[in-house]
């Protein structure tokens, strides 16, 4: 028998969450959500409505105005800035909707450096990148520099970078 998804453990959890951008655009106007292990979410609505924004506070990348942001049980929206890249190293892959590869980098230096901040081997991170471009179909382009890849293999490198360190949340944006 699974779980019923409102009894597992929430790994993402926003209470009454702001974001005010410099101007006063209120961006996020008191937010509360919470993602449970397992599930799997589709955040929607037009351009400009606050999803990116939405999804940054979410992943620690960005801090909100105010609220609670929980990740994992840990109260990510007070921690250090070093606390929180251990725990986001630990935690959270995340598809950026521009992709942020690395140029100067082959497919898999980019995915294994997604291992960079979890003490992972030089060797060890390399073999695992490897598999995860395996995992989206890109083994044949191991090689290859982000530019001289199409704009959906590009993707699929992302999304092997998002995963390789097998990640509680991923967030796509
Ligand atoms: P979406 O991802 O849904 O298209 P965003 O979260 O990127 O929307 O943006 C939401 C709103 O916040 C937009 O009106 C955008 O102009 C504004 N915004 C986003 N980033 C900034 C910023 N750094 N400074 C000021 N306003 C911003
Ligand atoms: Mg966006």
């Amino acid at each position: 028998m699974t779980t019923p998804m409102k009894d597992r453990p929430a790994t993402v959890r926003l209470v009454d969450v702001t974001k005010h951008y410099a101007g006063g655009f209120n961006a996020l106007d008191g937010v509360s959500m919470t993602i449970h292990r397992g599930e799997l979410m589709a955040i929607v609505g037009p351009s400009g409505s606050g999803k990116s924004t939405l999804l940054h506070v979410m992943s620690t990348l960005d801090r909100p105005t105010s609220g609670q942001i929980w990740i994992e049980g840990e109260l990510a929206s007070e921690l250090s800035e070093e606390r929180l890249a251990g725990l986001r190293a630990r935690t959270i892959g995340f598809v950026f909707q521009q992709f942020f590869l690395i140029h100067g980098l082959s497919a898999v230096e980019n995915v294994a450096n997604g291992l960079l901040y979890r003490g992972v081997p030089n060797d060890e991170r390399l073999e695992r990148a490897r598999v995860a471009l395996g995992c989206v179909r890109m083994q044949h382009r191991l090689d290859h520099p982000p530019q001289k890849l199409s704009g959906g293999e590009r993707q699929r490198v992302a999304i092997a970078r998002a995963i390789v360190g097998n990640p509680a949340i991923i967030l796509a944006d």
